[in-house]
């Protein structure tokens, strides 16, 4: 079997533009969904991260902020930030930057964002809604991964499901949305004994792990569908997933190449959030 691309770049496209039209509503009620990106230190990655975020506002017309703080800041410089935009009337949705300096507590630090501006969906009370079956705004990346599943028309609801990965980030959020939409899910982390064992029996395997060649083809049940998160810079400098992509793709049916793939939903979700988050604005507002 050779496995169908699936290409983020065109349903990344699709998605946002489908907020076309809200954004438009929008703004016919005098709102531009506003982003602030919160930036510390100077990560190389953070940096393409934040860049490809604003230019994905920039293309939407939205508006965008990015605040820079220095390697050494505090926390409550930090804080002093967070709150500043959590009452800026222009700005929808705040999103902290991570990795942090190691002396910043990234768990502290993004809970002091309002849930209502919240549009990474980090916050215990969007991660509470999630697990409650009423989700808010909720994580990018699994909203992305669950957006190309429905796209892909892949069958969800009695299918085995297996998550790589346990984040509170991508890991958890993916896992509860697959539970969401009736797949029987298994978690699986650094600490299974045979994951082999578990993934030959997943017709959805989702891997979030950080470790280029964690799943290889021989790992695959023949047919599965198979969603790379995994970002992982390599020696000669090229980028590569957690899933052995030539061995995949010769066993699963449908898979995402890294990079174009998953990475390019995760910003069109944070998009489809930070306009929600305006229109949730407005709603309040009337
Ligand atoms: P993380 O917080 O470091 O979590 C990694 C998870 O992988 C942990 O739960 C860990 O288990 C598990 N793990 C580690 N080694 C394993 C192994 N050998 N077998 C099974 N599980 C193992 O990372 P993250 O934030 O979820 O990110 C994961 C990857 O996705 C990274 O490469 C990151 O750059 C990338 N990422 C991509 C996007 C995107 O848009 N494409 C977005 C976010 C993240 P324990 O809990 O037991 O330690």
């Amino acid at each position: 079997m050779k496995a169908t691309l699936i290409d983020g770049a065109v349903i990344a496209r699709k998605l946002l533009d489908r907020l076309r039209p809200r954004i438009a509503a929008l703004g016919a009620r005098g709102i531009t969904p506003g982003l602030a990106a919160i930036l510390v230190g100077d990560n190389a990655a953070s940096e393409v991260y934040v860049r490809n975020k604003v230019r994905a506002c920039s293309d939407l017309g939205l508006k965008s902020e990015v605040h820079r703080l220095g390697e050494k800041c505090t926390e409550a410089e930090l804080i002093t930030v967070i709150e500043k935009l959590n009452h800026d009337p222009l700005i929808h949705g705040v999103l902290l930057q991570l990795p942090l300096p190691r002396h910043l507590d990234a768990e502290r630090t993004t809970a002091c964002i309002s849930a209502a501006k919240d549009v990474d969906g980090f916050s215990w009370e969007n991660l509470g809604a999630l697990v409650a079956g009423h989700p808010r705004l909720a994580p990018c990346t699994a909203l992305g991964v669950m957006a190309m599943i429905e796209h892909e028309g892949i069958a969800v609801e009695g299918a085995n499901a297996v998550v790589v990965g346990r984040s509170v980030a991508v890991g958890k959020p993916t896992a509860l949305m697959l539970i969401a939409r009736g797949a029987t899910v298994t978690v699986c982390t650094s600490k299974t004994r045979d994951l082999a064992r578990h993934t030959r029996d997943a017709e959805i395997v989702v891997v979030a792990v950080g470790k280029p060649g964690t799943v290889t083809g021989p790992m695959l049940k023949p047919g599965a569908a198979g969603f790379d998160v995994g970002i992982n810079r390599l020696a000669d400098g090229k980028i590569a997933g957690d899933v052995d992509f030539v061995s995949a793709s010769a066993v699963a049916s449908r898979i995402t190449p890294v990079p174009g793939g998953v990475g390019r939903m995760t910003v069109a979700a944070l998009m489809a959030n930070t306009v929600t988050a305006a229109e949730q604005f407005l709603a309040r507002r009337s």
